[in-house]
């Protein structure tokens, strides 16, 4: 099957995407595959909009409303994740529901995945060693802002 070049992620195939409304018990309506097929082939952690504007073009009738709602769905069951972005900023979404941190740069306001298997190790000891108060942790997510570093 031919994708563009362009896209960073190949375009899931419509069983996949019905696979993964129906594990997280979501009924699969048209809108919603157009929907989360825009989400996982944007790249990196896009807002209602940029997933609106790619809507769009396949589904011309689809509202930024109708965007919203799909996303809070897809959140409240699990499929998705809310990304933490800067005060003031649009909401942003992550496709990539397994444990992993983010890099903000304050200058562009793009989200960067940072992945480090030694990094969550030592926070989990961290954790273990002194304990929460009244609290039990279950996931572990660090937001880390900053610029990107020109060479
Ligand atoms: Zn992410």
């Amino acid at each position: 099957m031919a994708s563009s070049t362009d896209s960073f992620f190949p375009a899931p195939d419509a069983g996949h995407l019905r696979a993964r409304l129906a594990q997280a018990g979501l009924r699969a309506t048209r809108q919603r595959l157009v929907i989360l097929e825009s989400l996982l082939t944007l790249p990196g952690h896009p807002t209602a909009e940029q997933v609106h504007r790619q809507v769009i073009s396949q589904e011309p009738s689809i509202s930024l409303g109708t965007v919203y709602k799909a996303l809070d769905s897809f959140v409240a069951a699990g499929l998705t994740r809310r990304v933490a972005a800067a005060e003031g900023t649009s909401r942003r979404y992550d496709a990539d529901c397994t444990e992993h941190h983010h890099l903000f740069c304050t200058e562009t306001q793009e989200i960067i995945d940072y992945c480090d298997p030694q990094l969550d190790a030592l926070i989990r000891e961290f954790f273990a060693a002194k304990g929460l108060h009244d609290f039990q942790p279950h996931s572990f997510s660090l937001h880390i802002t900053g610029s990107k570093v020109v060479k």
